[in-house]
């Protein structure tokens, strides 16, 4: 079947498996063969992390199976740990099997980023995969087991304090899942919530710059009201087995905690840095207009492994789901234009805005100019969610994963 253009796909997240699902239908089965690589046999939802990660949302309801989605006969699943990527003789080393390409699409998604700060690795959760988010909202709730079951005088109130590191979009969020989820881990273990500890530090001196000053005022005012604490400006230099320690103008600190979570950087994956060399920042690319890498026409990257800088701008766009599943859907069409000998389009990114949630009923969107808050924003974040699946994995699924269903089930 060698004589087929052959498509490699690296990475079934929002811009893999939307490449994929789209070019299965743009490209007849006799003009090409269409092989998606994942080390999971499913995709997940990576924008619903952080509600796994306090228990108020199952790993099952923010993932789905990659079979149903990539269908034979002329598009296929593979299952294997995507090893190099040998750009001289086009071949994908796996391991699970060699791929020769013809089209090479790299998505390989984000990594977590500790910028080196001793400790980080070893004693903060980090919120990647939902494997790692469950485990953070299994810890949680025993750490409250723990303290509730414990003879008084010799609990641990370090058990009742929990540090998140950074406060870009993923922390906030996860914030705003701990907002909803302490006050029931209290009632339901019989605890104050006074005695509850929630404190982020973080060394963005802007808070959430995607928002206006009045929306992430609006934001942070609605955590602070919720119990957190915010100490911006602050380096963290350390992190112990239940401790940070940070730096800022009042100078040198420790918080401690019995849960420490980091969530203060990602990067692209490692394999864009073994493959293009010094070109990668980060782990990302910077791409030609049509996402393809300069002087290989062939082989796109798209998704967070991407740098896109905008027609007119001198900054790459910031790494997203919208992003990501926009540029699936526009290598897919060129793939498909290139193999009917057509000319390809620029990529242009269309921001249609952002929705951060704040726990399971309220949020703030900002779309098209327009600021939307409490529970009307989460509905439209659940709207969203439904849309990429719908893009992403096609209108069956997109039912069959339930995300509609959660849409209308309020
Ligand atoms: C908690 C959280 C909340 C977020 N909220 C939002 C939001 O509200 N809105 C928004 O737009 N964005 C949000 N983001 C960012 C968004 O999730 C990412 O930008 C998006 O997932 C990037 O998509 P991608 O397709 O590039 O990569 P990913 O979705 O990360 O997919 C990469 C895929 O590659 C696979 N893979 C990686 N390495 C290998 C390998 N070596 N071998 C085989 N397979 C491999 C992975 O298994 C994965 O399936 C959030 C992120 C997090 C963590």
């Amino acid at each position: 079947m060698r004589n087929r253009p052959q498509i490699v796909i690296l990475g079934a997240g929002y811009a893999g498996l939307c490449t994929a699902h789209r070019l299965q239908k743009k490209v007849k089965p006799g003009n090409a063969m269409i092989t998606l690589v994942d080390r999971r046999s499913y995709h997940v939802n990576n924008i619903s992390l952080h509600e796994v990660a306090l228990g108020n949302a199952l790993a099952q309801d923010v993932s789905y199976d990659l079979v149903p989605v990539v269908r034979e006969p002329h598009a296929r699943v593979l299952q294997a740990e995507v090893i190099s990527i040998d750009i001289e003789n086009q071949v994908v080393h796996t391991s699970a099997e060699d791929l020769a390409y013809d089209y090479l699409v790299i998505a390989l998604g984000f990594v977590t980023e500790t910028f080196g700060i001793k400790g980080m690795d070893e004693h903060a959760f980090h919120i990647e995969n939902f494997i790692q988010s469950e485990a953070i909202s299994r810890h949680i709730e025993d750490r409250f087991r723990e303290y509730a079951f414990t003879d008084s005088l010799q609990r641990d109130p370090l058990d009742l304090s929990i540090l998140v590191g950074g406060s870009g979009f993923t922390g906030v969020e996860l914030l705003g899942e701990m907002v909803d989820r302490i006050p029931l881990l209290c009632k339901k273990y019989g605890i104050s919530q006074s005695l509850v500890s929630l404190r982020c530090v973080s060394a963005d001196k802007k808070f959430l710059p995607m928002f206006t000053d009045k929306q992430a005022q609006y934001i942070m005012d609605y955590l602070s009201d919720g119990g957190v604490e915010f100490y911006m400006d602050a380096m963290i230099n350390e992190a112990t087995p239940n401790s940070f320690k940070f730096k800022d103008k009042n100078g040198e600190h420790e918080f401690k905690a019995n849960t420490l979570i980091w969530t203060g950087g990602v990067s692209g994956s490692p394999i864009m840095k073994e493959t293009f060399g010094d070109a990668v920042r980060r782990g990302r690319l910077v791409v030609n207009q049509d996402l393809t890498v300069p002087g290989h026409e062939n082989i796109f990257v798209i998704g967070d492994v991407a740098a896109f800088i905008s027609k007119g701008s001198d900054r790459p766009e910031g790494t997203t789901a919208q992003i990501a599943t926009q540029m699936g859907t526009a290598t897919a069409d060129n793939i498909a234009r290139t193999l009917a000998h057509r000319p390809r389009h620029d990529f242009v990114f269309k921001n249609s805005g952002t929705v951060c949630s704040l726990g399971a009923r309220h949020g703030l969107a900002s779309v098209y100019g327009f600021t939307i808050t409490g529970f009307l924003s989460m509905r439209l974040k659940k709207f969203v969610e439904t849309l990429t699946d719908y893009k992403i994995s096609g209108l069956y699924n997109a039912i069959k994963n339930t995300r509609l269903f959660k849409l209308i089930n309020f």
